[in-house]
């Protein structure tokens, strides 16, 4: 087990990462932990994994971990989840799920899933967590959108306008924020390999009738002009970046992690 010192950057800080037991998330959950933040969990399970994700965290790093169970999808279990955690310091929006089909066939209710859980999730999690950073004297805020929050792919109507959003409310909130010493920015990546990335795998093999490696470098790493995934540790990495001291008059922008694709 390491120990974060008591001058770790993080340390005394509380960051809460929505859907945060897989991918970029518990990944940036992770290096928060190591920056010496305590960290809160969540998604919305309860499983017996979930809470042992938490303690095996919490003795990798040395910081305090919970696992906090709140469905994304739910307005009123988003506030609860910051209540439930006492407030934060660190909030990180990163909650989302995929679904991919033309708009003429995209099923409402998965329109209404992607815009609950990849956007209407922050609105919720920041109106709960604003007035806690206040009394606290300190907040930031990172929404993890998506090269997708500033281009549009074809058949993933649901999840670029919902991305789209996510930039529109982190500038908006940074405007009402900024006489004070909080700060909300977004991070954009582009392909990452995790899980939400793995599931588009062997659909797309099966459409295009590819091998894997072909779908990787043809299809996902289309438009990524680096052609490498992006990691979690990278993102982690950024987020960690947001919460420091020399990002303190950095607030209302987005930070790309993208290879170059939104370069083009
Ligand atoms: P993932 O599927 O590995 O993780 C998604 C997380 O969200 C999981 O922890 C899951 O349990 C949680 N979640 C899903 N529905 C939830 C709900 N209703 N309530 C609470 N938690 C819920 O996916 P990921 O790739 O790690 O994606 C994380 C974020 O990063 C998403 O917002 C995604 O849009 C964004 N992103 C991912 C990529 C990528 O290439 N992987 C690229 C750009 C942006």
């Amino acid at each position: 087990m390491s120990t974060p010192s008591s001058n770790a950057p993080l340390h005394g800080k509380t960051a809460i990462i929505t859907g945060s037991n897989s991918g970029i998330g518990l990944g940036v959950a992770h290096e928060l932990a190591k920056a010496g933040a305590s960290i809160v969990l969540n998604s919305f399970t309860d499983r017996e994994e979930d809470h042992k994700l938490a303690a095996d965290m919490a003795a990798q790093h040395g910081v305090e971990v919970r696992y906090i169970k709140a469905d994304m999808s739910k307005g009123e279990d988003c506030r609860n989840l910051i209540e439930a955690a006492g407030g934060c310091d660190i909030l990180v929006n990163n909650a989302g799920i995929q679904y991919v089909a033309g708009i003429d066939e995209f099923p409402t209710e998965k329109w209404d899933a992607i815009i609950a859980i990849n956007l209407s999730s922050a609105f919720h999690t920041i109106a709960a967590a604003l007035p806690h950073m206040r009394k606290r004297g300190w907040g930031r805020i990172v929404n993890v959108a998506s090269a997708h929050g500033l281009t549009a792919s074809p058949y993933k109507s649901a999840y670029v306008a919902a991305k789209h959003g996510v930039l529109g409310l982190t500038k908006t909130v940074a405007l009402e924020t900024a006489e004070e010493p909080i700060t909300c920015n977004a991070i954009c990546p582009g392909y990452v390999l995790t899980p939400l990335v793995e599931s588009q795998i062997p659909d797309t093999m099966k459409k295009y009738n590819m091998d894997r490696d072909t779908v990787i470098r043809e299809i996902l790493l289309e438009r990524q002009p680096s052609k490498e995934f992006a990691t979690v540790e990278e993102v982690g990495g950024t987020a960690v970046f947001l919460c420091s001291t020399s990002a303190k008059q950095i607030t209302g922008t987005s930070i790309s992690i993208d290879g170059g694709w939104t370069a083009i």
